[in-house]
């Protein structure tokens, strides 16, 4: 597991120097590496079992002609894997310049795939954005029981264990539930929290708590939000107006906008990041549930379609279960 740091005035903006980085034991590390490969594994499970298995049957001699009927039959398995319509049809045409009207293999095939993946995965990659000065605002949406405040406590407990003074704030004001569940991770983890009483405007309590890490010198600030459904437009209009009461203290701020997506949800995630993009001016994702999902695939779609990096994977339900996404290993663990 990776720790990082806040950067400072003097440090760079891009991802964590070495020296940020406190690394666990050596034997630590290899666990870690072996669990994280089994969970791609596990995640990938069905899109591996299509992209593999029925690429396969394709082959019946050596060497497939690649022809219109060629084409479609790939195309309609590439569809089938969870990676969405966009990046088979990128994958088709690729072969289709490449091989028309000769033979190719399967293995040349898997290879255009592979690289048609991991092309668009890594061009969207970006690491958490901090703030060149002050406190780091990250404001986390998305729709009910996607997974937003455990990933919230999780990613507060990276940034506090990393050395961090993390402030919560809780912003999701139409469940006292919900204010209730973000109190106790805030314990557990052991940092502060902004709350108001039930039914609150929740724009006011983005104001306090950034008012809070402002004052008191608070490295990062993050902020639950309440579910919205992307058809709700007042629901989007005041997430607008949470954003324009943090960029009021902090013009920059929000510095990050994580858009909370719950793997199991398969393509459904896709028409919510949708919504949630456009209104939110989200900047990341975070892809919950990936532990319960067997389709893992859907981030293609959702970083390609969306142009949004997927900055972190939720692994499970406890505060160490998230991940860094790395499409190197995504890619791998799809064509191991
Ligand atoms: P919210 O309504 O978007 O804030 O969602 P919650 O954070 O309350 O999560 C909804 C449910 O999903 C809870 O039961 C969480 O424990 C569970 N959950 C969240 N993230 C994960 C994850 O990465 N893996 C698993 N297995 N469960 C998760
Ligand atoms: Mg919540």
């Amino acid at each position: 597991m990776v720790f990082w740091k806040r950067k400072r005035d003097s440090e760079s903006t891009s991802s964590p120097s070495p020296d940020e980085n406190v690394d666990a034991s050596r034997s630590d590390e290899a666990a870690d590496q072996e669990a994280k490969s089994s969970w791609w594994r596990r995640a990938l499970n069905r899109t591996n079992e299509w992209l593999h298995t029925d690429i396969r049957d394709l082959w019946k001699s050596e060497g497939q002609l690649v022809d219109d009927e060629f084409l479609s039959e790939l195309y309609a398995i590439l569809v089938k894997t969870d990676m969405g319509n966009s990046m088979a049809t990128k994958i088709k045409d690729s072969i289709h310049s490449q091989y028309r009207g000769r033979r190719i293999e399967m293995s040349d095939t898997l290879r255009i795939v592979r690289e048609e993946i991991g092309e668009a995965l890594k061009s969207k990659q970006a690491p958490l954005s901090f703030a060149e000065s002050g406190p780091t605002v990250i404001l986390v949406v998305g729709v009910n029981g996607s997974g937003k405040t455990t990933s919230i406590a999780k990613l507060a407990h990276r940034l506090t264990r990393g050395g961090n003074r993390v402030l919560l704030g809780a912003g999701d004001t139409f469940r006292a539930a919900a204010v209730e569940q973000l109190t106790i991770w805030s314990q557990r983890i052991g940092c502060e929290i902004v709350k108001g009483d039930p039914g609150v405007d929740p724009g006011t309590v983005a104001y306090r708590a950034v008012q809070k890490a402002v004052s008191e010198s608070y490295d990062v600030c993050i902020l639950d939000t309440a579910g919205r459904l992307q058809t709700q437009n007042n629901l989007m209009q005041e997430l607008e107006k949470i954003k324009r009461v943090i960029s009021k203290q902090i013009p920059d701020a929000p510095h990050e906008v994580l858009l909370v997506l719950d793997a199991t949800a398969g393509q459904n995630a896709i028409s919510q990041a949708k919504g949630f993009s456009q209104a939110a001016g989200c900047t990341g994702i975070v892809l919950a549930k990936l532990d319960g999902s067997a389709k893992g695939g859907v981030i293609v779609p959702i970083a390609e379609q969306f142009g949004l990096p997927v900055k972190f994977v939720g692994l499970g339900e406890k505060l160490d279960d998230l991940a860094d996404f790395q499409p190197d290993e995504f890619v791998k663990a799809l064509f191991d």
